[in-house]
C-alpha cells in the first residue's frame, strides 16, 4: 500500500509554525488529489495535527467520494478553535473515519524522558479513547521523529500500528508504516507520478530520508 499524509487544507487563521506552510494544501488541489486516488485500492489517507480543516474541509470531500481516512490528533489542543475537539472526533467516527494519537503536545518523539513518554504516549491515548469512546490503537509520530525507546513504549502501550513520514510503499502487515507527506507544491500530477514511481523503492527511500533529516 501507499500511504499519503495530509496536514491542513486551505488557509488556517492561526500563524503557521515548524514548516507547516510547506505542508498546507490548497482546497482545490486537495480535491484534485482525492480524485486521482479515488479507486486506487492501494492508497491509504491520513491527516496529522487535528487541524480544524479535518472536519470543515477534508471530511465533506472524503465523504463525497466514499473515501476512508485516519486522523491523528493531539488532545492538548482540545478547546483551541483552530483544532478539532471531542465533538469533532465523534463526528469523524460517526462518519466512519478512524482516529489515532499524534501525542499530547506535538513534540518530537526522540530522547523523551520517562515522564514525557507517559504523557505523550500513554496519557494521550487514554484521553483520545475517552473522547472517541473507542480504542485508539494507531499512532503517528509528530515530525516523523522516533527512536527505539519511543517505539518500545508504543508497543508496550498497545499500539497496533505506528506511522512515520519515511516515504515509500508499505505493507499492510507492517507495524511501523512509512507515509508520504503531501506538500503545498504537490499537485494531482505529482501524486499520480508518485503512485507510478513508487514501484522503484530506491528512489523513494532516499526521498524519505531527506524528509526525516529536514525535520530533525
Ligand atoms: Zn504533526
Amino acid at each position: 500500500m501507499l500511504v499519503l499524509n495530509f496536514h491542513c487544507i486551505g488557509k488556517p487563521k492561526r500563524e503557521l509554525v515548524d514548516g507547516e506552510r510547506e505542508v498546507c494544501v490548497d482546497r482545490n488541489q486537495f480535491a484534485e488529489i482525492l480524485d486521482v486516488v479515488s479507486g486506487r485500492a492501494e492508497v491509504r489517507l491520513t491527516f496529522d495535527d487535528g487541524n480544524r480543516s479535518d472536519v470543515s474541509e477534508a471530511l465533506p470531500e472524503l465523504m463525497r467520494r466514499g473515501l476512508h481516512a485516519e486522523f491523528f490528533i493531539c488532545p492538548a489542543r482540545f478547546g483551541d478553535d483552530e483544532f478539532v475537539d471531542e465533538d469533532d472526533i465523534r463526528e469523524l467516527r460517526r462518519a466512519g473515519m478512524s482516529v489515532g494519537s499524534h501525542g499530547m503536545d506535538h513534540v518530537r518523539w526522540r530522547r523523551l524522558k520517562p515522564s514525557e513518554i507517559d504523557r505523550e504516549i500513554v496519557r494521550a491515548k487514554r484521553v483520545l479513547e475517552d473522547a472517541s469512546q473507542a480504542p485508539v490503537e494507531t499512532a503517528a509520530c509528530p515530525f516523523g521523529a522516533y527512536d527505539r525507546r519511543t517505539l518500545t513504549a508504543l508497543r508496550a502501550a498497545g499500539f497496533r500500528r505506528v506511522y512515520t513520514s519515511d516515504g515509500g510503499r508499505a505493507s499492510s502487515t507492517d507495524w511501523l508504516v512509512a507515509r508520504n507527506t503531501v506538500r503545498r507544491i504537490d499537485s494531482a500530477e505529482s501524486i499520480e507520478r508518485l503512485l507510478d514511481d513508487s514501484r522503484d523503492p530506491a528512489s523513494l527511500m532516499s526521498k524519505g530520508k531527506r524528509w526525516v533529516k529536514r525535520w530533525r
